[in-house]
């Protein structure tokens, strides 16, 4: 196609790929979300449906992309993570964080009505996004990790915030200058004692988050079970000593096939990210 004479301006263009052999990670949040659940009547501390249509948003981003792996969500945030060796949009910086912001933020407005089916949008919610690059399997850890304490210390507070404000009928001045002098614990032994409120029995939804994981199917597993041992087979390879499990069989290099290959699903859990177990039970998650 004959160019024109005005097409050097793209030369002004940057060319801003994230560093090679990196985990990509984009977060993005609720411009004003304290506002926003405001006028939109969210339930104090906790919406569930705002946290449902969250997660909903954070799937629909994940469909799009076969290339994130997991993401983690809280109030009005979620974090989504490539694969190291992702190579879409060749990685440009720009281009995945304004198309995961937007496909979650339209998403947020198309599935709206579905959980807040008697609650009309009010005006169209803004999310703001970043990303960040971390270099070792440990960063990003601690980053998902941090991010989970952050859910906790916030939901602590805010579980003890509502109580003193809408059970003790305390004013929200007197309330936050109250917490503010409490350690954790003390926010602990008060919803004990004063409002009988275990908090480790509050839903693990609200103290853990939202996790979307990434999974091989179930039949993906056999197959590569069943692949893995006729291999062994040819090889000659006693199978009494060598156990093959399926952490095992996806453990390797299989990984690459795990993402390239469609069926994989998404499953959403609501648990702790921050200990070993979760990670153990998924060895293709890390590198
Ligand atoms: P900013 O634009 O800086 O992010 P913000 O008002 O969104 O400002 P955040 O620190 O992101 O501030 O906090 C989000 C706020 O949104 C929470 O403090 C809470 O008031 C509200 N919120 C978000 N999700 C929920 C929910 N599921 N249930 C109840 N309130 C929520
Ligand atoms: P990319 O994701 O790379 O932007 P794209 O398919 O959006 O891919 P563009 O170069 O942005 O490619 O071109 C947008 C295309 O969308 C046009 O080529 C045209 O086919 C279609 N399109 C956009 N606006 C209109 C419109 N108003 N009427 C008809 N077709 C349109
Ligand atoms: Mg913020
Ligand atoms: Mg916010
Ligand atoms: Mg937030
Ligand atoms: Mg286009």
């Amino acid at each position: 196609m004959a160019k024109s004479r005005f097409e050097y301006v793209r030369s002004f263009e940057s060319f801003d790929a994230c560093l090679l052999n990196s985990w990509i990670v984009v977060r993005l949040d609720g411009r004003n979300f304290h506002r926003f659940s405001d006028h939109h009547q969210f339930a104090k501390p906790n919406d569930d449906q705002a946290l449902a249509l969250m997660a909903r948003c954070a799937k629909n981003v994940m469909k799009d992309f076969n290339d994130i792996i997991l993401s983690y969500g809280q109030s009005d945030e979620f974090s989504f993570v490539f694969r190291r060796e992702t190579e879409v949009f060749q990685r440009r910086s720009s281009k995945l964080l304004s198309t995961v912001v937007s496909l979650f933020t339209s998403s947020y407005v198309f599935f709206w009505s579905n959980h807040f089916s008697n609650t009309p949008l009010q005006y169209p919610p803004t999310f703001d996004g970043r990303i960040v690059l971390y270099p070792t399997d440990k960063n990003l850890r601690d980053y998902l990790s941090w991010r989970q304490a952050d859910c906790h210390i916030n939901n602590l507070h805010n579980t003890a915030y509502w109580k003193l404000v809408s059970e003790a009928g305390m004013s929200p001045n007197d309330a936050q200058t109250k917490l503010g002098k409490m350690l954790a614990n003390d926010k602990n032994e008060m919803l004990f004692s004063q409002f009988n409120t275990n908090y480790n029995n509050i839903p693990e939804l609200f103290r853990k988050g939202t996790v979307l994981v990434r999974e091989p199917q179930q039949s993906q597993l056999k197959k590569h079970d069943e692949l893995k041992k006729d291999d062994s087979k040819m090889n000659g390879d006693d199978q009494d000593t060598k156990v093959i499990t399926n952490s095992d069989s996806l453990a390797i290099k299989d990984k690459q096939i795990f993402y390239k290959n469609k069926s994989t699903i998404i499953n959403m859990l609501n648990t702790d990210i921050i200990g070993n177990k979760f990670w153990s039970e998924r060895p293709y998650l890390l590198t």
